[in-house]
């Protein structure tokens, strides 16, 4: 028997996760000099890491032969005096994508359904089939996740609903009245993920700590992939009631979060003036961007993200030619958008090359 006859039968089918593509890649395809490419595909920062927290990660380099602290204790002490919980409400994952795996280890049969917006980051739908478990898309209104959309979609065979806000790729948000109240009203068997990786951005990110005082089913997943410019070390973490966190901690490997990142992870969240200074960069870049976009005629999608979403005509055209030219953007056919491309807010510099380069490729 060949390997592919002994798979189980989801993986045949498992739609591969398409990132942005990196700068080198796209610089040999292209034939450009690597250092003329801009990537503003993936959402990362483009003002670099934390400084003081490539500080922590070269001095944790220091003790590389040591195993990491699998139980994170530093950064969980660190993370609960920034969110005012305790340690034991986290659970810290490499990057905030292995915590959507957690949860699915830990509630996910096969038969089970994930109720998640259409579209919204991709990751969700993957791990419910990599479950065995069943996507349930339901459409985003004027581009904003549909919150009593997504309550009707619930049936008895629903064990997570995912929000997403700011959702991407759409970068529209909930407010906090209305996920609250969506949140309340879930039937006991649900449980709630609010995904939060762009909620620094964002101008008043719904506070889900009275769901979780209360004891709703609800998880906020983080991530220092964006604002705090880390996407390569891979940290990222949920927050809930301890008894949630702690069946999450339980299905992890004893050693996911390497020694680096931790001490990185625990830097940036001391570097306040770095963060915000991102965050107002990211929004003056983004005001950029809307006035080139509506400069050149092209609709965009108001942003609460680091992204924003403009309507080019043929999506994979444009993503094509601007590639050409080395800038780097996303296509979003894969979310149901195919005349629009995903653009991360860049450095005013980055913007202002985008936007050149745009306004040749939609010519
Ligand atoms: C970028 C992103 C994440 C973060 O992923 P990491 O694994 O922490 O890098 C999570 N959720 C959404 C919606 C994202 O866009």
């Amino acid at each position: 028997m060949k390997p592919s006859d002994l798979a189980k039968p989801f993986v045949l089918s498992y739609p591969a996760y398409v990132p942005g593509r990196p700068i080198e890649d796209v610089a040999r395809d292209m034939g450009l000099d690597p250092s003329g490419v801009v990537k503003m595909a993936s959402n990362e920062n483009p003002f670099g890491p934390s400084p003081m927290a490539v500080l922590a990660a070269r001095r944790a380099m220091d003790q590389a032969q040591l195993y990491p602290d699998g139980g994170c204790h530093a950064l969980k002490e660190r993370l609960a005096r920034h969110h005012g919980l305790s340690p034991g409400q986290f659970v810290i994952g490499n990057g905030s994508n292995e915590v959507i795996e957690f949860l699915g280890h830990v509630f996910l049969n096969p038969g089970d359904e994930v109720v998640m917006g259409l579209p919204e980051f991709v990751v969700y739908k993957l791990v419910a089939i990599l479950f065995g478990a069943k996507p349930v898309e339901v459409p985003l209104v004027a581009f904003r996740n549909d919150l009593g959309a997504l309550a009707r979609a619930i049936t008895p065979r629903t064990k997570l609903v995912v929000v997403a806000t700011p959702n991407n790729p759409t970068g529209t948000a909930n407010s906090e009245a209305e996920l609250l109240d969506f949140v309340r009203s879930l039937p006991g068997s649900v449980i709630c993920v609010v995904d939060e990786a762009y909620s620094d951005f964002a101008d008043r990110p719904p506070d889900i700590r009275p769901l979780i005082r209360e004891g709703r089913n609800v998880i906020g997943l983080r991530t220092f992939s964006k604002v705090y410019g880390l996407a390569s070390l891979r940290v990222g973490y949920g927050y809930a009631g301890a008894e949630l966190a702690a069946l999450l901690d339980r299905v992890r490997q004893p050693f996911n979060v390497n020694a680096i990142a931790q001490a990185a992870a625990v830097a940036a969240l001391d570097d306040l003036k770095f963060a915000q200074s991102c965050v107002l960069e990211t929004r003056k870049g983004l005001r950029r961007l809307e006035a080139g976009f509506a400069a050149l005629g092209l609709e965009f999608v108001p942003s609460q993200a680091n992204f924003i979403l403009a309507r080019v005509g043929d999506g994979k055209r444009v993503f094509e030619a601007l590639q050409r030219r080395g800038v780097i953007v996303r296509p979003v056919d894969n979310y149901g958008l195919p005349e629009w491309i995903r653009v991360t807010a860049g450095t005013a510099e980055q913007n202002e090359r985008l936007l050149t380069e745009l306004a040749a490729a939609v010519r």
